[in-house]
């Protein structure tokens, strides 16, 4: 059986106190919640202060990004070897990176590479423009970065790996895709894994969806067969937001 899970990416939000005081009342309110994983993705700064402030708390902590490489001259950068410890978690091919850092399919999966090799679990996110989604690509289009973004990763490595399938044109814009076609693009990226993988890979593996997820779409997602819980930008920035969402999500497919 999969377990739900709802990972919050805080973007450019929420200083490093700001984020230790929301995680503080927010805790305490998810607590009951135990049958789906939670996660929180402050920015990289406010990593510290997060982990502390749910160190005796099940809420779990992602980093937004991780860099390809090792270590050595690269400004600016935060390597996965930084991340331990402080995140179990990590956002990788967010389609904001993917277009304002000009991430590609081919760093996506040297990135996906170094998390694992640090013991991080990545989150890959994958998703279609309005143009490709408008020509009825989308399966197409998501397969494609779903197979650049896993090769050479193992049978084995697929166990830590979340999917998380985003929609640009749905992605803070209030737009929010149709229940109905992101069931059918995630059953089509399950697809695609049993092909690259096997049956036992593609029943096992969660698919989030992620795009305008508010408390009032969440139940309907959450409802759909292979949608396994939700990557959430805005929403998850409130805390009775977020709550909403946990509470949707346990009521509909928690354990
Ligand atoms: C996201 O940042 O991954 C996201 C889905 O944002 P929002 O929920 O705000 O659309």
């Amino acid at each position: 059986m999969r377990v739900p899970i709802i990972a919050g990416n805080w973007k450019m939000n929420k200083t490093a106190a700001e984020a230790a005081a929301f995680v503080r009342e927010l805790a305490p309110k998810l607590a009951p919640f135990t049958g789906i994983e939670r996660v929180v993705c402050p920015p990289f700064i406010a990593l510290p202060t997060t982990a502390e402030a749910l160190a005796h708390s099940e809420i779990k902590v992602g980093a937004q990004n991780v860099s390809e490489h090792e270590k050595g001259a690269y400004t600016s950068q935060i390597s996965a070897a930084m991340l331990e410890g402080l995140a179990e978690y990590v956002i990788i091919g967010h389609s904001e990176c993917r277009e304002y850092l000009g991430e590609t399919d081919d760093v996506i999966n040297r990135k996906i590479k170094a998390a694992l090799a640090h013991g991080l679990k990545p989150i890959f996110a994958m998703g279609e423009n309005l143009t490709v989604n408008e020509a009825g690509e989308t399966l197409a289009f998501v397969g494609g970065q779903v197979r650049a973004g896993l090769e050479g990763i193992t049978a084995e490595q697929m166990q830590s790996i979340v999917l998380a399938y985003e929609p640009i044109w749905a992605i803070g814009t209030g737009k929010s895709a149709n229940a109905q076609f992101a069931n059918e693009i995630t059953g089509g990226i399950r697809g695609v894994i049993e092909s690259l993988y096997s049956a036992t890979i593609a029943d096992d593996i969660r698919i989030q969806y992620g795009g305008s997820v508010k408390p009032a779409n969440m139940a309907e997602y959450m409802s759909q067969e292979h949608i396994d819980g939700a990557l959430v930008g805005g929403a998850s920035l409130i805390v009775d937001d977020f709550v909403s969402l946990v509470q949707a999500a346990q009521e509909t497919k928690g354990a």
